[in-house]
């Protein structure tokens, strides 16, 4: 399959046009009190959570790096669409119930607390793009291009080229390397005295790895689909950036299709080959046993997506604390990095890890995990080095 593709072929998509979410009218009193005590506080959540990202932004202080203008146009985009536009929206619909709720009233002032630090983080962005001459900020436009991957993922993606990363790459092991990251300990020069953070309109799951080719050493990082939490009741900006990371991996999804659609294959008929053999007592034990068996399988199908060796090592981490997490059955089937700790080791969890995975909530998506998006970039990278896209 490799030969028959090239760099062009699997190309991450940066860009896409950006759309505005509308969100529904809120007709009655109880919505109204329903989205007041979610909506705003995600959205005030997401709101604080830009303005740290944009603070660790100036104390990289890595205006000229390509990947600094992607962080920008995205900053800008989730600030202006997602959730000023949004924030607005509910605003007007909400301002006449305010009078006759506290609560309501009090939600609605922290969330302007929130939405007047987040302009002035976006001020310092335009002061600061003035001053360096390096990079402008534009408010995005109905149908402009946009970054497909959020504010935080690509912040993470260019402190992984910092040079307390590159000093941490030349000077320890891959597993030292990459254990540095836990906590963000490695990240502390840039993030300052601020540690706070709530996980919304970010991934809820990361994952890196360091990619060596001939021309290059570097980690490759990426996250899982952006979490809105309390802003269930918008559902148009969870669609919004789901459908926006779905085309950045759209070269990926056809590919990692063909694993996920050869394992649940295999898994249902193994199933239905045991039938008779399990019950309610042993249906776990046999789940695990078969799980674990097609691991092995699938690292030797023509669909397993690599890596090929378990010495190109990865680390799952869970924002915004970043302890580490094991793999889910789909990405330790599908992928071979090798482990920078033993998770293996306490038996009864990694047996409910592998166990706990549903073919039903995954809904077909082979590629909602952050490995998703670091396999991707190590594919271009490999074929961008001439080696096997699977490698
Ligand atoms: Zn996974």
């Amino acid at each position: 399959m490799s030969s028959q593709l090239s760099p062009h072929d699997l190309a991450l998509k940066a860009t896409c046009s950006a759309k505005r979410p509308h969100l529904k009218a809120v007709d009655n009193e109880r919505a109204a009190r329903d989205i007041a005590s979610s909506a705003l506080k995600g959205l005030k959540n997401a709101a604080k959570a830009l303005s740290v990202d944009i603070e660790t932004f100036h104390a990289a202080k890595m205006y000229g790096d390509p990947l600094a203008k992607g962080f920008i146009a995205s900053a800008a985009h989730y600030a202006h669409f997602l959730i000023l536009d949004p924030y607005n929206q509910l605003r007007s619909q909400l301002e006449k119930y305010r009078r006759n709720d506290k609560t309501l009233s009090k939600r609605m002032d922290e969330m302007r607390l929130a939405i007047t630090l987040l302009g002035d983080s976006l001020q310092s962005l335009i002061d600061r793009g003035a001053t360096v001459k390096k990079f402008d900020v534009y408010p995005p436009e109905g149908g402009s291009q946009v970054p497909t991957a959020c504010p935080f993922e690509l912040l993470h993606r260019l402190l992984c080229d910092s040079p307390v990363m590159r000093e941490a790459l030349a000077t320890g092991t891959d597993t030292e390397t990459l254990l540095s990251l836990e906590f963000r300990k490695v990240f502390r020069p840039y993030l300052g005295g601020i540690q706070e953070r709530s996980p919304a309109g970010c991934p809820n799951m990361v994952f890196a790895t360091i990619h060596r080719s001939p021309k290059a050493v570097q980690v490759v990082f990426g996250g899982n689909e952006v979490a809105w939490p309390n802003v269930e009741t918008c559902p148009e900006i969870w669609a919004i950036t789901k459908a926006a990371r779905d085309y950045q991996l759209s070269a990926y999804i056809p590919i990692a299709q063909q694993a996920f659609n050869a394992l649940e294959r295999r898994e249902l008929f193994r199933m239905r080959e045991r039938k008779d053999d399990i019950n309610e007592l042993n249906q776990k034990a046999i789940l695990f046993q078969e799980r674990t068996d097609a691991i092995k399988w699938l690292r030797q199908h023509p669909t397993h997506l690599g890596p090929k060796s378990l010495s190109q090592r990865g680390l799952a981490m869970r924002p915004p604390t970043w302890q580490r997490r094991p793999p889910c059955y789909l990405c330790e089937a599908m992928m071979s990095w090798g482990p920078v700790y033993d998770f293996y080791k306490d038996k009864e969890t990694w047996k409910s890890n592998i166990v706990r995975f549903s073919w039903e909530k995954r809904g077909g998506r082979p590629h909602c995990c952050a490995e998703a998006i670091v396999r991707l970039q190590c594919m271009n990278l490999n074929l961008k080095a001439g080696l096997s896209m699977n490698k």
